[in-house]
Order: C-alpha cells, then structure tokens, then sequence
C-alpha cells in the first residue's frame, strides 16, 4: 500500500473516529434516562435497550476504528489479523476498521452467531 493510500485510509478512520466519539457521548445520557410514568416506562425501556444495543454496536466500531488507526501507526495495516494476508482493497474501501480478511470474517460471524464470539487467540493482536 502507498503512502498516500495509507493516509487517506487514515483520514477516513480519523473522520469516523469523531464521529463515533460524538455519538458513544450523546447516547450514554439516553440510555440511563427514566420516566416516573409507568406506561412511559415500558416504551423507554424499548428505546432504552436499543439506546443500548445501538451505543454497543457503535462503541465496538470505535474500539475497532481506533485498533486500526493503531495499526496504521505500526504499519501492519492492511493485513488480516488471523491469517496475515492483505486485505483487499475493495473491502478496506468499505470497512476500513477491517482486522480480518474476507474469509476470516466470516468464520469469525459465525462462531459469534453460535454465541462463542471470536475465539480469543485471534484477538491477541487485536487488542
Ligand atoms: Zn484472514
């Protein structure tokens, strides 16, 4: 990878980085906000737990966008952190957070699907 392709990456991250700052920020008041009302109550406990869901979603995004600028840092950017090859291009364009390649990706979905999460050895280099 170029020089200016890893910058532009890194802008992107950066860019996205902020942005997810912001929105952890914002949606940590909403999620412990109560209602005396009861009625109220059960609908904000529905928006509460998706509050929740959502600022998980985003809070693992960050903790992935912010590995990732690391790894821009180390120069090890770019490269899938279970099976060590080049991630590729078309996939950094999308998700530029990207630790894993395509293929590992999709082992690791499935074994979270299965609810045994990412198994643990490939996230030695990832935290
Ligand atoms: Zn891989």
């Amino acid at each position: 990878m170029t020089k200016s392709e890893l910058n532009k990456f890194k802008n992107s991250l950066e860019t996205k980085q902020a942005e997810l700052v912001q929105f952890v920020r914002n949606r940590e008041g909403i999620a412990i906000e109560k209602s005396p009302d009861a009625l109220d109550e059960v609908q904000h406990a529905a928006e509460r737990e998706l509050a929740i869901r959502n600022l998980d979603r985003e809070s693992n995004l960050l903790k992935n966008t912010r590995a990732a600028l690391r790894r821009i840092e180390e120069g090890s950017f770019g490269v899938c952190l279970h099976c060590e090859e080049d991630i590729t291009p078309k996939r950094l364009a999308a998700v530029p957070w990207a630790a894993f390649c395509i293929q590992c990706q999709e082992i690791a979905d499935r074994s979270q699907r299965d609810g045994d999460g990412i198994p643990d050895e490939w996230l030695v280099n990832a935290a």
